[in-house]
């Protein structure tokens, strides 16, 4: 079926590669890969999944988790905004007033956030960078020297936004210090497997499902997915937001990476790029995936207001047993349920509900049930 997918785009050959930093105008524009990870860890990729480039722009969530891990999210948001910008990736505009930048995803605000990231000089700094973004994809990343050496050469865009932010005070330390170790930072190598492994990591609350090892904590996860649901496609996330409905983050390379919670992280490549700078052929995959593999962002699930329940007779009465996830509004079905036993039951009998084997259960649905339950607290027992 990925299979499927690559070749529905394969012709389309609209678009450029990115041209303004000259190691990456290079590129080879014909590769065409995708790759997918499931909740058990299990990756699935196809087309050209060998081929390496950097990671540019698909770095900064990552980077934004490490700074979100080391300083906690009120002293990230004193130096870098959650707006959409709505404007160009490279956009030379701050916010009146704080000086700083729109969100943590477009340059200003990744230099901003790159330079939060404890390190005294440029190595100590990328050392940890490079560290987390290893974490998050289950492997050694190293840095294409060439590209960064490019970037380095090139990017005074990138330098004159962060000599503003730090003239404003938005951003403080040293401007070199901060760019070199963000130019670093996109110039760490990856495939589409590492994308996608990123990507899931963030998919599934923060735990990487290849390794398993925790690298955020769930609401580190959570904001950053939130931070790429309304910023991560540069001037198209609002459109993105409607046709692809998946959180995700592009990158110059031709790179682009998606969550869809609890399902999948995508990782998806093709070089050419649209007026946006997001891939032609990458946003055209994950379009068909979202509609064809129901992963929009705001389709309705059941699981959540359906619990597994169900009703075992023992010797003095019944036993409920609850199973997969139990939201607040699955609360109300296993009342109904428990109402429907209780007046069935002769008087005597007692009633047993087990939440115990529960996989994720919300504390708002077990207080509503503990409550109304409270008041037959002779009756029936609750196991949690
Ligand atoms: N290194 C690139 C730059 O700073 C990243 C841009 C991107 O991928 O959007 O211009």
């Amino acid at each position: 079926m990925l299979q499927d997918v690559l070749d529905d785009v394969r012709s389309d050959t609209s678009g450029a590669t990115a041209d303004y930093i000259p190691e990456l105008a290079r590129a080879d524009p014909a590769p065409l890969a995708l790759a997918a990870v499931g909740p058990r860890g299990r990756v699935f990729t196809v087309g050209d999944d060998h081929v390496e480039f950097t990671i540019q722009s698909m770095s900064k969530p990552f980077v934004l988790a490490l700074a979100l891990r080391e300083l906690g999210r009120e002293r990230v948001l004193r130096s870098v905004g959650v707006e959409p910008s709505g404007e160009p990736f490279n956009a030379i505009s701050l916010e009146a007033g704080t000086g700083r930048a729109a969100n943590p995803l477009v340059n200003a605000g990744a230099i901003a956030t790159t330079s939060l990231i404890a390190g005294t000089d440029v190595e100590e700094r990328t050392g940890r960078i490079v560290g987390v973004l290893s974490q998050f994809a289950g492997r050694s990343l190293w840095v294409d020297e060439a590209v960064y050496a490019s970037e380095s050469e090139s990017g005074h865009r990138n330098r004159a936004l962060a000599h503003l932010m730090r003239s404003y005070g938005s951003m403080q330390g040293s401007v070199d210090l901060a760019v070199e170790s963000y130019f670093r930072q996109c110039s760490v190598l990856v495939t589409v497997r590492d994308l996608a492994v990123m990507a899931g990591t963030l998919a599934f609350g923060g735990v990487n499902p290849t390794t398993g090892e925790r690298v955020v904590s769930e609401r580190i996860a959570r904001d950053v997915v939130s931070i790429m649901s309304s910023c991560g496609m540069y001037d198209f996330s609002g459109e993105w937001l409607l046709r692809v409905g998946l959180p995700a983050k592009s990158g110059v390379s031709g790179g682009i990476l998606a969550v869809a919670p609890s399902q999948y992280g995508v990782g998806v490549f093709s070089p050419r790029l649209d007026s946006h700078g997001n891939s032609v052929r990458g946003s055209g995959v994950l379009e068909r995936l979202s509609e064809d593999f129901g992963m929009h962002l705001l389709e309705p699930h059941e699981s959540i207001a359906e619990p597994g329940i169900s009703v075992e007779r023992t010797e003095d009465g019944v036993t409920v047993l609850l199973g997969g996830e139990l939201g607040f509004a699955g609360a109300e079905r296993v009342l109904s349920v428990l109402g429907e036993v209780v007046g069935a039951l002769p008087d005597g009998a007692t009633i047993t509900v087990d939440a115990r084997d529960v996989a994720r259960l919300h504390p708002a649905a077990l207080t509503a049930i503990r409550d109304v339950l409270g008041g037959d607290a002779g009756r029936i027992r609750l196991l949690e």
